[in-house]
């Protein structure tokens, strides 16, 4: 964790985003600070980072009961139990994993008491590995059709984990097949809660190739903040 490892991984971004002629300010980074310590977070906060992604309800219920300026926008990325979704209404700013409808209407339910707005995507399985949490693709119109009613919660694309793979250029069809699922149900709905722009997708290992398939939403631990001790967490 140093300076270093931000710029290192803002070159990253850039040069993967220029090579294919996109935007580097279009990829939004989300910093996955799951089992480092707050202050690591306030020491990227302090350099500009804004977006922190946790996996787990209680660690980010934690953190932000220690440190939550405004400005910092809280991603809950980890699978999630729909009887924890009460405990994140009032702290996170983006879900990227809601992998079940009713999901959605449980979080509109708790947003509507906390007076609040929520970010959602719809996780989607895209690796084939059952042990991935994740919807199956023909599912989603089962979430976007129950979405179409809700008024706290705006659904705004989906979410991709790729499997584990030594090279990255191996699981590019699994991130074009995300973006091909956005383009083709981007224009089928219309309703305020559904904006279907943004594709989550991309960690250390293979965000390059996550880039050129259209991500606009990395999740980046390692590169950041170093390998995660479990032992000590
Ligand atoms: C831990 C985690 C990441 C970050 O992985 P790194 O390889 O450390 O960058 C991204 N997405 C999810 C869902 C994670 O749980």
């Amino acid at each position: 964790m140093s300076i270093s490892s931000l710029q290192i991984l803002q070159n990253r971004i850039s040069e993967a985003a220029v090579q294919c002629g996109r935007n580097p300010q279009s990829i939004k980074l989300i910093a996955v600070s799951k089992t480092h310590p707050v202050d690591a977070i306030r020491f990227f906060y302090d350099l500009g980072v804004r977006n922190f992604g946790e996996n787990k309800v209680q660690e980010l219920v934690d953190k932000w009961d220690t440190f939550s300026p405004s400005d910092l926008e809280w991603h809950m990325i980890g699978t999630l139990q729909t009887n924890k979704i009460k405990y994140l209404a009032k702290k996170v700013n983006w879900i990227h994993s809601i992998a079940k409808p009713e999901q959605l209407l449980e979080l509109n339910k708790r947003l509507t008491k906390e007076n609040r707005n929520c970010n959602v995507l719809i996780q989607v399985n895209i690796s084939d590995e059952d042990q991935k949490s994740g919807c199956q693709s023909e599912q989603i119109p089962d979430f976007l059709k129950i979405a179409t009613s809700l008024d706290r919660v705006v659904v705004r694309g989906f979410m991709g984990i790729a499997s584990l793979e030594a090279e990255p250029e191996s699981v590019r069809p699994q991130f074009k097949n995300l973006h091909q699922l956005l383009q083709m149900h981007k224009s089928n709905w219309n309703a305020p809660s559904i904006q279907l722009t943004e594709l989550s997708m991309g960690m250390t290992n293979d965000l390059e190739v996550a880039i050129q398939e259209g991500a606009t939403m990395i999740r980046v631990g390692t590169a950041l903040f170093g390998n995660r001790n479990y032992l000590t967490k």
